[in-house]
């Protein structure tokens, strides 16, 4: 029989294991889905970690694994995929926000063939007007920027294990792997859900922090900005040769322009746009190094005992 394995990433959220350990085994047990549920403490300093071990001892498809600090819910996601023994896998939230019932749902669909089955939010939930906007250009450029519609996308979806392996064969360090199976193709179906209260705690990102993440996306996904720096100096020269004829032309007439104002522009124009294009490079530059460390994307601190994946 097919198993599935569950891959919740959870990061200070010892109020919501428990249950969520016990409202996925009674939808996967009413299913009669084989599965397993691995939880993945992302350097958690709360009891994150000792509930799963508890949870672990009640039900032993319940596995978890511990990180040597915060890592991020990008390298939960892929050390959850990386020790998962599951025909197909399901990553999602361990807050239940993603709705559990939708889980067997998605289950179903892999079992008629689909090899990815993408959760879109039907509704964003509790978002403030800002966060949506902000959300709405984001993705709005992404998908541009891969050519798929990537609009109320999430993390919560379904891969088939032939997906799973070519994720972790991926070399890159900075992943996102919302966009990825996108990238990666197969048979992909949607399933659209409703984004519930967190149970317990409050969300894990700021403003700040989601801006970050958005940026780097971004640029991980795509050189446009880099290609936004030639068009920049293309019209930069077609304006200096054009300012650069008119000025020696009233030059050798005889009444050459009072030009300080102009050259105080200039600096500042020209200044402005150089740093702009430094930092654009210096960005990607700084992306390009941190590929070249090729360090790993986490580090697993210790498991529990019935893990037997490729720890
Ligand atoms: N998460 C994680 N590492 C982090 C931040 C978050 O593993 O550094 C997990 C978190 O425990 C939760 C999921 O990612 O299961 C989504 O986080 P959160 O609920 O805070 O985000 P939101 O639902 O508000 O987008
Ligand atoms: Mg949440």
């Amino acid at each position: 029989m097919a198993l599935l394995s569950v891959i919740l990433p959870s990061y200070n959220e010892e109020g919501n294991i428990a249950n969520t350990a016990k409202v996925l085994s009674e939808t996967l047990g009413n299913a009669e889905i084989e599965y397993e549920l691995i939880f993945v403490s992302d350097g958690s300093t709360d009891g994150t970690y000792e509930v799963i071990i508890e949870e672990s001892k009640k039900n032993s498809k319940v596995k978890g694994l511990e990180f040597s600090r915060n890592f991020g819910k990008e390298a939960s996601i892929f050390a959850g995929l990386s020790v998962a023994c599951g025909d197909a896998c399901i990553v999602m939230d361990c807050d239940l926000q993603h709705p559990a019932d939708i889980v067997p749902k998605m289950y179903k669909l892999w079992e008629e063939g689909y090899e990815i089955v993408e959760g879109v939010k039907s509704s964003r939930g509790k978002e403030g007007i800002f966060h949506k906007a902000f959300a709405g250009i984001f993705y709005g450029i992404m998908s541009r920027l891969i050519k798929m519609d990537m609009k109320n996308s999430s993390d919560f979806k379904l891969i088939d294990r032939k997906v799973v392996n070519v994720l972790l064969e991926l070399k890159e360090h900075n992943t996102f792997f919302r966009a990825l199976t996108f990238w990666a193709g197969f048979k992909t179906t949607t399933i659209s859900y409703d984004v519930a209260e967190r149970q317990y705690g409050t969300s894990k990102w700021s403003f700040k922090s989601l801006f970050r993440y958005a940026i780097l996306n971004a640029t991980s996904f795509s050189t446009l900005p880099l290609q936004l720096i030639t068009h920049m100096g293309v019209i930069c020269i077609v304006f200096s040769i054009i300012l650069g004829i008119q000025t020696l032309v009233k030059y050798f007439m005889g009444h050459a322009m009072e030009g300080f104002t102009t050259v105080i522009l200039l600096i500042l124009i020209v200044g402005g746009f150089l740093m702009l294009s430094l930092g654009i490079v210096g960005h990607y530059l700084a992306r390009i190094y941190e590929e070249v460390k090729g360090r790993p994307k986490f580090i697993i601190k210790q498991t529990t005992d019935n893990i037997h994946g490729n720890v």
